[in-house]
């Protein structure tokens, strides 16, 4: 292909003068490194002559890059098999940056392990969820159909929110957003009921898809403030789930973060205090936040059941399975996606390096230096393809073992709300 200038070229596939192609796998996570730094990049096969490049390129600049390829072999030997990263500049000055690239990249090249956390990825409520908003929009191509619109992410994944966008969903922060007489959706993440009023008013179809969990303790708050008790919401301030609980019972409810902020809580009956949780946090840290709460408040009493649902906790123990015998976590989901923060918060919290990523395009050479085991998870809104994209492009830098380790086996599922059901 060629390259316009100023540009720098990621080979994804070697194309052999004899037609033999050789997949550059890691070709995501290269290109990933030199865009975070500002760098316009490309991505496409890059045809090998006998002598080199493709001479779309400049040979210099070129061969330079090529002599650097990482394949164990060179481009134009015998054999196209092994692991390769290509990068090429046709530009003069982005030689060094080419160069660079290929360095590094070559430099994290070893065989690897891959140990699997299982459960990961989606859960059953972000299933549902999604499944909502894929049937409305099969709807609304349908005659008469209505736009589909979304009040906020309907689950926090980015990749999940451009997918579909793509397909037609419209994403709005809120309801004034709406046109009067619209169709929109309540994400999983559920909604205060002062939401549901003005929905009401600005007469809205709303397809409510709520996790059920959710709407569990949204039904909790209700009831213990129906009981004239003071209600301790432990979760983040700011939260869509926390803003929307917290709106079933403003006057009676305070939000806390953690232990260090129930030594400052003033409320009016110490006899008449309950607890409820978000449904995505840290169950060691949610422990010792409730440990607190009832050093200071003998009396008060949580839900029937625990809050922290099922994904969440599941998810954690079986990140917590393999974290010791990593050398680096990598956990798959956006930056506000509160479960998969945790996860990266429980792997540091145990010793390991750990970081989050949105995608293998985030993965750095550094991160990866010295180290031959990685355990891998994803958050419950991540969608399981993103952790195939991530063991390919991990596979393009050398023999890749995996090992999945299965702590327990989900089988929970949600059905789709009535108004979704009803149009099938
Ligand atoms: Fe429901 Fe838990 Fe999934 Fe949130 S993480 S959508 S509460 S199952």
């Amino acid at each position: 292909m060629a390259l316009p200038a100023g540009q720098v070229l990621v080979a994804d596939e070697l194309l052999w003068p004899d037609g033999r192609v050789m997949a550059c796998a890691a070709a995501p996570m290269v290109a990933g490194a030199l865009s975070s730094v500002g760098h316009p990049v490309v991505t496409g096969p890059v045809r090998l002559l006998s002598d080199g490049l493709d001479s779309d390129f400049q040979a210099a600049v070129a061969r330079t890059a090529v002599s650097a390829c990482a394949s164990g072999q060179a481009p134009g030997a015998e054999s196209p098999g092994g692991v390769a990263v290509l990068v090429a500049a046709s530009d003069v000055r982005l030689v060094s940056v080419a160069e660079g690239a290929v360095d590094s990249w070559a430099g994290v090249m070893r065989p690897r392990t891959v140990l699997l956390a299982s459960p990961r990825s989606f859960c059953a409520g972000v299933e549902r969820a999604i499944d909502v908003v894929e049937a409305l929009l099969e709807q609304e191509h349908a005659p008469g159909g209505l736009r589909v619109f979304v009040r906020k992410q309907i689950v926090h994944n980015t990749h999940v929110i451009a997918d579909l966008t793509e397909r037609g969903a419209v994403f709005v922060e809120e309801l004034d957003e709406v046109p009067a007489g619209s169709l929109v959706v309540f994400s999983a993440h559920g909604v205060s009921p002062q939401v549901r009023a003005e929905a009401e008013r600005r007469d809205l179809t709303v397809v409510d898809a709520t996790c059920p969990l959710v709407t569990k303790v949204h039904a909790e708050a209700r009831r213990f403030a129906d009981r004239g008790s003071s209600i301790v919401l432990i979760g983040h301030a700011g939260h869509e789930e926390v803003e929307g609980t917290y709106g079933e019972a403003p006057d009676a409810t305070v939000v806390v973060g953690g232990p260090q902020d129930i030594a400052g809580l003033d409320l009016p009956d110490p006899s008449n205090i309950t607890y409820l949780t978000q449904t995505t946090l840290a169950v060691d840290e949610t422990r010792a936040t409730i440990a607190a709460l009832k050093e200071r408040f003998p009396q008060a009493r949580g839900p029937g059941s625990e809050d922290i649902c099922y994904a969440t906790t599941n998810r954690q123990n079986a990140l917590s399975a393999i974290t010791a015998q990593a050398d680096l976590v990598l956990v798959l989901g956006s930056d506000n996606s509160s479960n998969s923060v945790r996860l990266v918060e429980l792997a540091r919290t145990a010793g390991t390096r750990a970081h989050l990523i949105e995608d293998p395009s985030r993965i750095r050479p550094d991160w990866l230096r010295d180290v031959a085991t990685i355990g891998l998870s994803a958050g419950a809104s991540a969608p399981p393809a993103l952790v195939q994209e991530t063991l390919s492009a991990l596979a393009g830098l050398g023999p890749l073992a995996v090992q999945e380790d299965n702590t327990t086996t989900e089988d929970t599922y949600f059905a789709p709300p009535a108004a979704v059901r009803k149009n099938r």
